[in-house]
């Protein structure tokens, strides 16, 4: 269950030429989530009332005759981990069911700023622990393509609103491909940006080192939209601190990319790469050298440990980050005889099972005794991922491969096997182990053994803080195919 695929720009167009008014464009965009919500459950709350008001407000500027922004009007979804002030922000967790969020993230600030609309938030694995939504502590998302299939996660429901029409954007967060991993289940653009390029300010922090805000969308062109209008430094983030500013015009998508090159690491072309997919990600590749790009085989033998890196640095900082949930602080509680005891119900009762479990391996891996063995020999791994990369970029501009190894799995298909799980995201987390920026763009189906077909991502990799050839080699794909 598709949706129509408006593009910003085109219906930036359609509010100045008054084709259609900011009270319809929401308006058809809260008909589709009431028309489809049902079979695609991507929301955890809408916000109709509040949308619609907003809308006037913009059509009273558009019947002054005042500039409006391109992004002014736009209908957009907020991944439930973001906070949206005066909106619930459960991050997905039965923690914070009843929790409102008393600010804006940096990044709905900006989107303020340029009056898009938020029009509800969207479900997602607990605190963003997941590659499917099934770790939501409410519901499962499913896939638009096929409602027996998961759409990714753990920005599963951001992903399945645009693909489905519900929203003409949306965020989500990405720590080890939350962003690109559901994009390309789902058929839609999705741009994890380098580590500190946009402000992690209003996000609950799951991983803080790896942790990052960007934009599903329906073309490229969008995307770069969403990220020229929430990129750069902010004070309230440290780690934004190098962060640049940049308008849709400055990235020059329009410009070729003739002498381009392009790196395909081997590493990404390993036997969990399903066959069918492995032959259209081959062929599509082809397009980068008809497009004038040189495409050279290129080797990071780190990647085979990114995964193990990840598995062990990111559950070390959740079990830091998720010690705020202690049943004092935000959202529910269960009193206990005493303060530990209330800490403990608490925990047990409303954090979800993949939440408890990297809770656990986490402590473990920071524990005395086993920090050198698990964390010092993870964060020694990360520079050495981190160094490859640097190596590899002297070589080649971007690098290329799947986003994902597979298509979108069915429902229940990896919930009870969690090392199935993490292996979904082989191809993702290195990029966040090393921060650099990636973007997921599709690049056909593929179907098997007669069943519908299924999108597949094609991945872009570039080198940090270099969003702008990112996304002009995506954008340059998209038009050729
Ligand atoms: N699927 C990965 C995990 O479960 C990535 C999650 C994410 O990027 N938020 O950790």
């Amino acid at each position: 269950m598709t949706g129509t695929k408006r593009t910003i720009e085109q219906t930036h167009e359609d509010l100045k030429e008054k084709n259609i008014s900011a009270r319809e464009l929401a308006q058809e965009y809260l008909d589709t989530i009431e028309k489809t919500e049902s079979e695609i459950d991507a929301f955890l709350s809408v916000e109709g009332e509040k949308a619609l008001t907003a809308a006037d407000k913009i059509d009273e500027k558009i019947q002054s005759g005042q500039e409006i922004s391109v992004l002014a009007g736009i209908p957009y979804a907020v991944k439930d981990v973001i906070c949206v002030q005066g909106m619930g922000a459960t991050g997905g967790s039965k923690v914070l069911e009843n929790y409102v969020a008393p600010y804006n993230a940096t990044v709905i600030e900006r989107l303020n700023t340029h009056n898009a609309i938020c029009i509800g938030k969207t479900n997602c694995d607990e605190f963003a622990m997941g590659g499917s939504t099934e770790n939501s502590g409410y519901k499962v998302t499913k896939n638009p393509h096929d409602s027996t299939r998961v759409p990714g996660g753990s920005s599963g429901g951001s992903a399945a609103a645009v693909a489905a029409g519900q929203a003409l954007f949306s965020l989500g967060t990405d720590t080890g491909g939350s962003i690109r991993q559901p994009a390309a289940f789902c058929g839609v653009v999705g741009l994890k940006p380098t580590y500190g390029a946009v402000s992690r300010y209003g996000l609950m922090a799951m991983s803080s080192s790896l942790d990052q805000a960007g934009p599903f969308g329906n073309s490229v062109r969008d995307v770069a939209h969403i990220f020229a209008a929430t990129a750069g430094a902010d004070d309230k983030d440290g780690s934004s601190g190098s962060a640049k500013t940049h308008t849709v015009e400055s990235m020059e998508l329009d410009r070729d990319i003739k002498g381009l090159k392009i790196g395909l690491p081997k590493e990404y072309f390993g036997k969990e790469l399903d066959g069918a997919m492995e032959k259209s990600i081959r062929e599509v590749v082809a397009k980068f050298e008809q497009l004038g790009a040189t495409v050279q085989e290129v080797s990071l033998p780190s990647l085979a440990d990114a995964l193990a890196v990840y598995y062990i640095i990111q559950p070390a900082e959740v079990s830091s980050n998720m010690a705020r949930y202690d049943g004092m602080r935000y959202g529910k509680k269960v009193a206990g005889d005493d303060l530990i005891a209330t800490y403990m119900e608490t925990r047990k009762e409303f954090l979800g099972d993949e939440v408890k479990r990297r809770i656990m391996v986490g402590t473990h891996a920071l524990s005395s005794g086993y920090y050198d063995a698990y964390y010092k020999q993870a964060q020694n791994a990360r520079a050495a991922i981190r160094d490859e990369f640097k190596k590899v970029y002297e070589q080649v501009d971007v690098l290329v491969g799947p986003t994902t190894p597979t298509t979108a799995f069915k429902i229940g298909e990896k919930v009870e096997d969690p090392i199935q799980m993490y292996l979904a995201d082989i191809y993702t987390v290195a990029q966040n182990v090393a921060g650099v920026p990636a973007i997921s763009v599709p690049c056909g189906t593929v179907g098997e053994n007669g069943r519908s077909p299924l999108p597949v991502g094609l991945q872009i990799i570039g080198k940090w803080f270099d969003e702008p050839t990112v996304l002009r080699v995506a954008h340059q794909f998209e038009q050729a195919v």
